[in-house]
């Protein structure tokens, strides 16, 4: 899979992607990730890329034209077949929340192109041209995008075959299922007076997967119980679940 983006920070954005799993992931020749310097589209001869907005406000607006320039350049390098655009993701606080579903969609595509903005953010114009998608990284405000894109950048690659050790890949993970995972444990056996678990030292294995379901019932009702509505649980599952929920309100209520 290939990831285009595009940044006024280009090394800020490699930087952070040339290590670990991702990197060589890289070396490997699995991904390939280019990061494309806005600025060297801007098209006047002191290289920037940033104006006033119309209308005023405070601060700086990245303008159409370099953005679109580079757009041209990322389009005429994937050479895509005739009448094909790229999948175009510019990150915004206003964007939909990035989440595990959109990771596996995006992980669908052959390329990704990521629009990193900055300052006050992009003339709207290019973004109405040029943009597929509307991505946020969460409800605050960040200084840019380039953040967001390392972070789906890396999401996204972890379900492509072969970035991750294939055991590791297939196995449970949060938000599979709308559960979260599981607490998990690695040697010494008792670490600060605290035992793992005894069943996980059982050996038997259908006992620690029953074990390891129920775990990730009763943690995702406390932390996250707004994904147990999408969640398929057996009876028996959704009544703990609920009586967790319940438990959990009224502690809420008594702590005010
Ligand atoms: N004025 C914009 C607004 O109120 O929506 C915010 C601009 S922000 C300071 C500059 C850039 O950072 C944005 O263009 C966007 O690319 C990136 N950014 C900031 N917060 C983000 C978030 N929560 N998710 C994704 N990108 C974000």
């Amino acid at each position: 899979m290939r990831f285009d983006i595009m940044t006024l920070f280009p090394e800020m954005v490699m930087n952070g992607l040339e290590t670990s799993i991702i990197g060589r992931a890289v070396k490997n020749k699995i991904l390939e990730i280019e990061a494309w310097n806005i600025r060297d589209y801007a098209f006047n001869k002191h290289s920037s890329v940033d104006d006033y907005p119309y209308g005023g406000g405070a601060g700086m607006l990245m303008q159409a034209e370099p953005v679109y320039q580079t757009y041209l350049a990322i389009q005429e390098k994937a050479a895509l077949p005739e009448g094909k655009r790229p999948r175009v993701i510019y990150l915004s606080p206003q964007g939909k929340p990035f989440n595990q579903k959109m990771a596996e969609d995006f992980a669908k595509e052959d390329e990704l192109v990521l629009l990193c903005g900055h300052y006050e953010g992009i003339d709207e114009r290019v973004l109405e041209e040029i943009v597929t998608d509307y991505v946020s990284a969460g409800d605050y405000v960040l200084t840019g995008g380039e953040l967001p894109a390392m972070m789906i950048v890396d999401a996204v690659s972890r379900l492509i075959p072969g970035v991750l050790h294939n055991d590791v890949s297939a196995e449970f993970e949060s938000f599979q299922d709308n559960l979260l995972e599981y607490p998990q444990y690695s040697r010494p056996e008792i670490w600060h007076d605290r035992q793992v678990p005894p069943i996980l030292l059982s050996g038997h294995h259908a006992n620690v997967e029953k074990w390891r379901r129920e775990q990730s019932v009763i943690r995702t009702a406390k932390w996250r119980p707004d994904l147990l509505e999408d969640a398929e649980l057996t009876m028996k599952e959704r009544e703990l679940a609920e009586e967790i929920i319940e438990n959990r309100e009224k502690d809420l209520k008594n702590e005010e």
